[in-house]
């Protein structure tokens, strides 16, 4: 998936950002620029785009904190954006209106998508991060029929 998903290492050592200075070690009043350049109009820029600096939290994946994550099932997902616009970490990948997956190098793990996806079954649901997704897809829920 274009280049977004959770294969990429991205993580504190691959940047060899070790070699800099911790959160704590970090003078009062210094300015630490989240873009390299100009960053004029970057809101209206993609993530995967933007010219992100070593010091945002973009360019370091955190899925090393998840012990459950989203599976995404586009079969029933019918683009209501509800994920989208819950998801605390911004970990939800759509274009145009259209729900393209999760971005796992950000995603922590919290359910929140889960919770608000309203189809029948759930077109996200969560798993152990263990679990292979295409084993996840393969057992998905059938739909429930309402109660009488
Ligand atoms: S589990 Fe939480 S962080 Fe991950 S995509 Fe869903 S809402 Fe976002
Ligand atoms: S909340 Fe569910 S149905 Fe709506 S876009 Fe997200 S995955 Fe699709």
């Amino acid at each position: 998936m274009n280049g977004l998903d959770g294969t990429e290492k991205r993580g504190i050592k691959e940047l060899g950002a070790e070699k800099l200075v911790g959160w704590d070690e970090v003078e009062q009043g210094v300015v630490i620029n989240s873009f390299e350049g100009d960053a004029t109009g970057v809101a209206n820029v993609h993530a995967e785009n933007r010219n992100y600096s070593d010091f945002n939290s973009y360019t370091a994946t955190v899925a090393s904190w998840r012990v459950i994550k989203p599976v995404y099932n586009r079969d029933y997902c019918i683009d209501c954006q509800n994920c989208w616009v819950w998801c605390p970490d911004s970990s939800i990948i759509s274009r145009d209106k259209q729900m393209l997956g999760i971005d796992y190098d950000h995603c922590k793990g919290c359910q929140v998508c889960s919770e608000v996806c309203p189809t029948n079954p759930k077109s996200l649901l969560m798993f152990l991060e263990a679990t292979e997704n295409d084993e996840a897809l393969a057992g998905w829920p059938e739909k429930k029929e309402k109660e009488k």
